[in-house]
């Protein structure tokens, strides 16, 4: 059977004053139901606009989508806006990155978990009451049946990130995006919010794509990882492969920048010098060479002027990277913990 989703070729352009801004250039991906995505890369690698292309919410924008985006087997790119908006929270949902700019501060949790559920469901407001009360059990909130009828001001940042998880799934979504779920929270709040979705996933059975700066927060999760930057994929593969045998500079760099947990104080080491490129004019070659410590190993200048294929790394399965670095390279430079931290 084809995969639940399956992206191919995704491409998201905004025309500017200043030249066509290439947020998503080319970007190819599958999931299936039950596994969990980390896209991966700093802010402005275009991470988030393909998160928002999978919800459609380019549509009526002057961005322009191309590409194709099937989901259990019907393209969403081309999709009418009503129909878009069917799927849109029910089969799929997002949960986005500040909770207190997705909840109505005039509204109680319970309204707004009930409205999500209502706008998709014919029931009465009784049931769909009895539904977000039942969300707020299953995301872990304290006495639920009170609780319902707070508002977002009464609770605390991890509970308002717990009913943003409720209001997501309350329409049991097939494929769920977390976009940044825990950059605003401390760190044992993030681990409990990062578990809360995996018991989630595993009772719901939903695709689920996790989206974020921080390698760290989908190690443990993901089953697979996508790496962007500058619009592209640089590295994809099983979280495993990824992890073990990370084949791209860039990755590596992401490595070194995780941020150290130390009791509850989080500490980033190396973050990696200089800054994402434009997107309205990447540099040639290999987009990442203006921050590559190793374009050096590659003979030749090759790294300003070729741009790198995504190829197979070998001895693996469906793992693929784009960096010109030879095999025997990158094995020396990891050997050499230069790579590692
Ligand atoms: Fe660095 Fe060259 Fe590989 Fe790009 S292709 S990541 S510049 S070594
Ligand atoms: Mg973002």
């Amino acid at each position: 059977p084809p995969p639940f989703l399956d992206v191919r070729d995704l491409r998201v352009h905004f025309p500017t004053e200043d030249g066509l801004v290439r947020s998503v250039d080319g970007v190819s991906f599958t999931l299936e139901k039950g596994q969990t995505l980390g896209i991966v890369g700093e802010s402005g690698s275009g991470k988030s606009v393909t998160s928002l292309a999978l919800l459609g919410l380019h549509k009526g924008t002057r961005a322009q989508v191309s590409g194709e985006i099937w989901l259990d087997g019907r393209e969403l790119v081309g999709l009418p806006e009503q129909e878009m908006r069917a799927l849109r929270g029910s089969t799929v949902s997002m949960i986005f990155q500040d909770p207190l700019s997705a909840l109505h501060p005039f509204f109680t949790v319970g309204a707004q978990i009930a409205e999500a559920y209502r706008v998709h469901h014919r029931v009465s407001k009784k049931e769909a009451r009895d539904r977000a009360v039942e969300m707020l059990r299953r995301v872990g909130i304290p006495q639920p049946e009170l609780r319902v009828k707070d508002y977002p001001h009464q609770f605390s940042g991890g509970m308002r990130q717990r009913a943003m998880i409720a209001m997501s799934l309350v329409c049991d979504p097939a494929l769920l995006i977390a976009d940044e779920p825990t950059t605003a929270l401390d760190v044992t709040v993030q681990a409990q919010i990062l578990d809360l979705i995996r018991d989630l996933q595993e009772e719901f059975g939903s695709a689920v794509v996790i989206i974020t700066h921080d390698l760290g927060v989908v190690a443990d999760v993901a089953d697979d990882i996508l790496v962007m930057y500058g619009g592209r994929r640089v590295e994809y593969g099983t979280a495993r492969d990824v992890l073990k045998q990370p084949e791209h500079p860039y990755t590596w760099g992401l490595l070194q920048s995780m941020p150290q947990i130390e009791g509850d104080v989080s500490r980033r080491l190396n973050p990696i010098p200089g800054s994402p490129p434009s997107l309205i004019n990447l540099p040639g070659g290999c987009a990442f060479h203006p921050r590559c410590t190793y374009k050096g190993w590659v003979p030749e200048g090759r790294c300003t002027v070729e741009r790198p294929e995504l190829l197979a790394v070998s001895g693996t399965a469906g793992h693929i990277a784009a960096c010109h670095l030879t095999a025997e390279s990158k094995t020396q430079i990891r050997g050499d913990g230069a790579a590692r931290a």
